[in-house]
């Protein structure tokens, strides 16, 4: 049995949503703490870059729907994956409030595991309902899924572009990454296919009987 987690932001679309999100309501002021990332942790560098933004739900959701791009060979991917009774997942260091909104207007119906946001008028308080109780880095764990998919029999493949994606990456029976993941990779001599799109994983898929 083959499943399939992966990534939303910059991997299930173009570019990464969160990040134009920041860019839109707080300029370059986000980009400080970005810096600090790999430091500091996605949790940490989350909440203190979406503390920066003043926005409402509504502009969130209206900027989203404007600047997301999706991956156009990722439905397709999807019906193939379904077509052979492959499960795919989401896990996303984003937040379910542009996720479940996105997906939903693609008319994909995916599940998924993201980082919660409140907002009170323009300020957005993000919670994260999917962490790990013994590490602090991450708001979502998506080792987590990867650990869960395989203890329930699944041979896991991942797809992923950034720093959080490093962990399920370790863990996967088999990782498609492209960005800063795939630097990651070679970092750690971690063995991975290089993709530029859902194309690509699912001819690494098809191959990987
Ligand atoms: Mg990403």
């Amino acid at each position: 049995m083959r499943a399939v987690v992966t990534d939303f932001d910059g991997t299930i679309t173009k570019r990464d949503v969160a990040e134009l999100l920041l860019q839109e309501f707080t300029g370059d002021a986000w980009l400080e703490i970005e810096r600090e990332h790999a430091r500091i942790g996605t949790r940490e560098t989350l909440v203190r870059e979406f503390d920066l933004v003043r926005a409402t739900r509504l502009q969130i959701l209206a900027a989203a729907e404007r600047l997301a791009e999706i991956d156009p060979t990722f439905p397709t991917f999807l019906a193939y994956a379904r077509r052979n009774g492959i499960p795919v997942e989401i896990v996303s260091e984003g937040f379910d409030t542009y996720l479940g909104h996105l997906l939903a207007r693609w008319g994909l119906d995916v599940p998924f595991r993201t980082n919660h946001a409140e907002f009170d008028d323009d300020r957005i308080e993000l919670s994260f309902p999917y962490a790990d109780a013994t590490c602090t880095l991450c708001g979502t764990c998506k080792m987590d899924r990867v650990l869960a998919l395989r203890a329930a029999g699944y041979r896991v493949a991942y797809v992923g572009n950034g720093i959080s994606d490093i962990c399920p990456a370790l863990e996967a029976d088999l990782v498609f990454a492209k960005d800063d993941l795939a630097a990651l990779c070679r970092k750690h001599e971690r063995e991975h296919i290089p993709i530029r799109d859902f194309g690509d994983v699912q001819r690494g898929i098809a191959s990987w009987q």
